[in-house]
């Protein structure tokens, strides 16, 4: 049981690991990131441009005219076929949208059938607010994505939500390969260092697929270098942390996915291909 959790031994994509690049998320401002790509025209250009620094899968939030944070479909529709025609990035949409909406709002890209999707698997304190998912609504969430065969990145920000992911694997509506997203550092949550996101990592099922997620600065940075340690996949992105260096804001999307991909090959890995991707999560042609 020592190496549960631990794909390195037997990790997939050998040698490689996958970044995932959140370009824009709900909270981020411009005020905060004067380069936050919010049009789906800038979103397009934000995951080509990660695309080429070595990004295989994007996490997709989008904007309203405003800049606020929506899941209405149009928006999400436009902007995916954009992404598309940019480049051949997988395509992530969010479920959790922002705070404060409610499941049906936030499940509306789905409809769109992309080729993965987030799916939170339980309720957390975000900042000063919290972000409610009863089980009923996990359970609906992974429902209709086995039913499109869209997969899941199951979110985890708490010990609590792995357990709840391993429920979903037991009652048939989430089926492997299992890829989780393991969200450290948000304030009210659990807070990210390396022995932390190694405990989630060795509580998931043997074989699992996995990207660290860490909210802010120093917790990316931590995330990261723990994640290539032990075999897990990377995410970056304005979602998560617009900083490069302490103090020093990222001029782009891409440069973090540099930064990643040069991380990732001073480990040896190299950063994987979506296709690569696609054959390894087994995503829907
Ligand atoms: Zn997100």
């Amino acid at each position: 049981m020592a190496t549960r959790g631990r794909t390195r031994p037997s990790r997939p994509l050998e040698g490689k690991t996958v970044i995932t690049c959140a370009v824009t998320g709900a909270e981020t401002t411009r005020e905060q990131c004067p380069t936050l790509p919010i049009t789906p025209e800038e979103i397009a250009a934000a995951a080509r441009e990660a695309r080429l620094a070595g990004a295989a899968i994007l996490h997709l939030h989008v904007r309203d005219a405003g800049g606020a944070p929506t899941q209405d479909v149009e928006t999400f529709r436009a902007t995916m076929d954009l992404v598309r025609d940019a480049c051949d990035i997988v395509i992530e949409v969010t479920t959790g949208g922002a705070v404060g909406m409610t499941l049906e709002e936030r499940t509306q890209p789905l409809a769109l059938d992309p080729e993965m999707a987030s799916l939170d698997c339980g309720t957390v304190n975000f900042g000063d607010d919290y972000i409610v998912n009863t089980l009923p609504e996990v359970r609906r969430c992974a429902r209709q994505m086995k039913e499109r065969g869209i997969r899941p990145t199951l979110e985890c920000f708490d010990l609590s939500h792995v357990d709840t992911a391993a429920m979903l694997v037991e009652e048939g509506l989430v089926e492997p390969p299992l890829h989780y997203g393991i969200v450290l550092g948000v304030p009210g949550g659990v807070r990210c260092d390396a022995g932390t996101l190694e405990f989630f990592a060795a509580r998931l099922p043997a074989g699992s697929r996995w990207t660290a997620i860490g909210a802010g600065g120093r917790a990316s940075a931590i995330a990261l270098r723990t994640a290539l340690e032990l075999g897990g996949f990377v995410r970056v992105g304005f979602e998560d942390n617009v900083y490069l260096d302490k103090g020093v804001r990222a001029p782009s999307n891409a440069e973090l996915v540099r930064r990643a991909a040069w991380e990732a090959r001073e480990r040896g890995l190299e950063p994987a291909t979506p296709d690569e991707v696609r054959e390894d999560l087994r995503l829907r042609p």
